[in-house]
């Protein structure tokens, strides 16, 4: 349990180095309530107990593609994710991993279990089908003292978490719709999140995807001119929103559209809430991102404020699976 740790700064790890990763980093930087300590990407890993500067970290992961060339905290290892559950003292981990296949991050999880690692996991999973693999551990992380958050990105995540408080006007919920807007300069920045969108288009799949080299990708994203435009998504949304009792799953829906050559969002992101109040009156509340809020902004920002939440249930004995519609995030200083 995190009791120890009151009044001290939770040790933070971060899994997944590319874009997300990084901008996780980033964000932990300013912040004194938690430090950065410990990152893995597919070849290695960093760790420092006194925590790792984040510049160093993302210079030697651009020009050589590995944290396991960070002088003198990195070490190679095809086993990174292992390596630091054994020779890291950390409070919590933000997973920014990529799903792919669709069950990897399950996978990760039961290796979590296995290590008799404890303390607080966060991810940003996307589809339906992976947190429901996630709902099938929920004894064996309590079992094991781990309190898990899972959908605390941005969708899911901040925008399933604000349909749950604007839920709160109505009686009845009638819809749930979530619209995103991305903008990203190059679709490199941000490979997994590109190959897990491609594979909600028409035609593809999450295997098809995960296949696809570099260069097919390009060659799709040329064919429609850097745009991702996408409908009716599995998104996670759905079953977090049912979860918490709030509407049945077929009710919420979530598109977008992706600009992969332009950090402009295409359009704004937003949540519509329609619904029927005490009074009879059907209405509808909507939340808008500010256009000038990144995706990494609004994916990291709160995958933290769940994880600071996630230690203070932790350190109150309180384990198992949670998703960012039935827990309210803290805001880290
Ligand atoms: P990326 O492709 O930029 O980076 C993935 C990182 O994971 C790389 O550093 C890679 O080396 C590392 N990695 C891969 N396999 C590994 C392994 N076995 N062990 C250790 N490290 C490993 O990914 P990204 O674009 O930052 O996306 C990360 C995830 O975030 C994706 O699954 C994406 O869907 C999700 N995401 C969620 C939201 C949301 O709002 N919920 C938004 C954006 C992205």
């Amino acid at each position: 349990m995190i009791v120890d740790r009151v009044n001290q700064p939770l040790r933070i790890g971060v899994l997944g180095f590319g874009g997300l990763g990084q901008a996780a980093a980033r964000v932990l930087a300013p912040k004194s309530e938690m430090i950065w300590t410990a990152a893995a990407d597919q070849k290695g890993y960093a760790y420092c107990q006194t925590g790792l500067d984040v510049n160093t970290a993302v210079e030697a992961y651009r020009d050589r593609h590995s944290l396991g060339y960070l002088e003198p905290y990195g070490t190679f290892s095809n086993t990174s994710i292992q390596d630091l559950l054994t020779n890291a003292a950390v409070d919590g981990y933000f997973l920014a991993l990529p799903n792919l296949p669709n069950t990897f991050m399950a996978d990760v999880v039961r290796q979590f279990i296995r290590s008799g690692w404890q303390g607080v996991l966060v991810d940003a999973l996307k589809r339906t089908s992976a947190v429901e693999q996630l709902l099938e551990l929920r004894s064996e992380l309590q079992q094991a003292k781990i309190t898990y958050l899972t959908g605390c990105g941005a969708t899911p995540g901040l925008l399933t978490a604000a349909a749950a408080v604007a839920a709160q006007s109505f009686a009845e919920i009638h819809s749930v719709k979530i619209t995103f807007g991305v903008g990203i300069a190059n679709w490199e920045a941000y490979r997994a999140t590109i190959r897990e969108d491609i594979a909600h288009m028409p035609g593809y799949d999450v295997e098809r995807a995960r296949n696809m080299s570099d260069r097919e990708v390009a060659a799709l994203l040329d064919k429609t001119n850097g745009i991702l435009a996408l409908e009716n998504m599995e998104h996670a949304d759905d079953i977090m929103l049912e979860l918490a009792g709030i509407c049945g799953r077929d009710r919420v829906t979530v598109g977008g559209v992706v600009d992969t050559r332009n950090p402009k969002k295409p359009l704004s992101t937003n949540v519509k809430i329609t619904g029927r109040t005490f009074e009879g009156k059907i209405s509808t509340h909507t939340f808008t991102l500010g256009d000038e809020t990144s995706m990494a902004a609004n994916v990291c920002g709160p995958a933290f404020g769940y994880l600071k939440a996630g230690a203070a249930l932790n350190g109150r004995g309180i384990f198992g699976l949670f998703t960012a519609a039935e827990i309210m995030p803290q805001f880290v200083r």
